[in-house]
């Protein structure tokens, strides 16, 4: 089967000039080209802040930039139109899509109501810290710029759980609505991290479960969407999208990629959810990016040989997703730890050159960031995602040797005459190490298809080789050819 690498579709600071779903459009054919097999698009529906909104403060489900609701009818990205076909583009170069689904919470209500409420602790929302209260919260959700049009449901408080303002007071607190209490399987973080902004859906509401099942139909007939990208997971009932997934698996007929973003360090809550959501979601790889963003950030300190170690592809491996920045650790965003240049290439090899875990690439380090005057990473980037669309990787032996120079080899397979990898790399002084690949490549030419050294390795006999790395750097060994190939199509 083809390695799958997956191409996160944006970054948070693109411009809000509603031109983002024509783009992917016409590059459609040029991630193909250069060995995606997926492409992650981000929220493709009306938030609260209209056409600057990113996508993640929803405010109307049904709205993919059709309707002149909160002062536009495009979203950031451009027109449900330009959304469909972007999609179907995409999907014409084989590349498969996955819609980015925001659960968690909405925003920007178009009327108040008076709500019998209790306040919460902020530090612990296990914790009531006020009788209960009538506040005038903004829940309800009427769309009068949609009209009824799909669907004519209006949401009221009785779909949430809470919300963290009071329109009468003009108090900021967490407010729990009458005694509904919080969902009670999620991150355990200040005591209950069910809430985390706006409105947030009660997901032990019959009602809102109807209705998010109700969206996902349409959702899902509309688009012809291949998978899912979850939002925010660790604020949601961990089941709750055990019966979504199975009823969108039934009407597609086949099964769905889903790969859910849980934001934690921490292994066990990153397994405990894994084993609480049957098995239908992957799971972002956050503990590799700390240890790579630690690796980065260490002046070569960092011992090497631990850079998978506690991660979710060292013992959950099918069910990882790699990844090194998104668009929430990019600079200036929430989640800030961007990895730093000399080390992006380090970490992109750390995802794309292994067998374990499915690999995601971000926008913005495939094109840059141009409002944060950060350019693309550049082909050494492309030339590994295209190693591994084009290479059979075979058989995987780790050098996890040295505190501060690691390297491994992918054996290829002999029906795989351009197969055969050597990958090494230091957070030191350069060095060398001696690693077999195959007997299957013996006596063949190996260069560093990344050009940061100039050696020509030849496989002894018995496909051993000796492989050279500068100061700082990782190289990449492949066949002369296979690199040759590569260089005169990337000039
Ligand atoms: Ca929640």
């Amino acid at each position: 089967m083809k390695n799958q690498t997956i191409l996160q579709g944006f970054e948070w600071d693109l411009p809000a000039d509603s031109a983002h779903w024509k783009t992917l459009q016409k590059k459609a054919n040029e991630l193909s080209s250069i060995g995606f097999t997926a492409v992650w698009l981000p929220p493709a529906y009306k938030g609260s802040s209209g056409v600057e909104d990113v996508g993640y403060g929803v405010y109307d489900h049904y709205d993919l930039g059709e309707f002149d609701q909160k002062e536009t009818i495009p979203t950031k990205y451009g027109t449900k139109d330009e959304y469909l076909q972007a999609i179907q583009a995409l999907q014409e170069e084989k590349l498969e899509v996955y819609a980015d689904i925001v659960f968690n919470h909405l925003m920007g209500a178009d009327e108040t109501e008076i709500v019998p409420a209790v306040q919460y602790s902020s530090d612990d929302r296990t914790e009531a810290v006020s009788d209960e209260e009538e506040i005038e919260a903004w829940t309800k959700f009427t769309y009068p710029g949609r009209n009824g049009e799909y669907s004519d449901y209006v949401w009221t408080w009785k779909n949430f759980s809470g919300v963290d303002f009071d329109a009468r007071s003009k108090s900021h607190a967490i407010y729990n609505f009458a005694d509904k209490g919080w969902d009670n399987e999620v991150d355990n973080e200040s005591g209950n991290f069910d809430y985390l902004m706006g409105c947030d859906l009660d997901m032990e509401h019959p009602e809102t479960i109807e209705q998010l099942d109700r969206w996902g139909h349409w959702y899902q007939e509309l688009t012809n969407i291949d998978g899912y990208r979850l939002d925010a997971v660790k604020h949601i009932q961990f089941d709750y999208y055990v019966d979504w997934l199975i009823n969108r698996r039934k009407e597609k007929g086949r099964s769905l990629f889903v790969v859910g973003e849980y934001w934690s360090n921490d292994l066990e809550k990153l397994q405990t959810y894994l084993d609480s959501s049957g098995n239908l979601i992957f799971l972002f790889d956050v503990p590799l990016h700390f240890n790579l963003y630690e690796a980065a950030n260490s002046n070569g300190s960092f011992d090497m040989r631990q850079i998978f170690k506690n991660t979710l592809v060292e013992t959950r491996e099918d069910y990882a997703v790699t990844f090194v920045d998104n668009h929430d650790t990019q600079k200036g965003q929430s989640l800030e730890s961007w990895i730093d240049g000399w080390f992006k290439l380090h970490a992109y090899s750390l995802t794309l050159l292994r067998k374990q875990g499915i690999p995601v690439v971000f926008w913005g380090d495939l094109y840059g960031i141009p409002k944060q005057e950060i350019e693309p990473v550049g082909d050494s980037l492309q030339a590994m995602i295209n190693l591994r669309s084009k290479l059979i990787f075979g058989n995987q032996i780790d050098y996890f040797d040295d505190s501060n120079c690691i390297g491994w080899v992918l054996t290829g397979d002999f029906d795989d005459p351009e197969s055969g990898m050597a990958i090494i790399m230091t957070n030191g002084n350069g060095t060398e190490k001696e690693m077999t690949i195959s007997a299957v490549h013996r006596e063949k030419t190996f260069v560093d298809i990344l050009g940061n050294n100039e050696a020509k390795v030849v496989l002894d006999e018995n496909g051993k080789g000796v492989f050279p790395v500068n100061d700082g750097q990782v190289s990449v060994y492949v066949q002369e050819d296979v690199a040759q190939t590569f260089w005169e199509e990337n000039k």
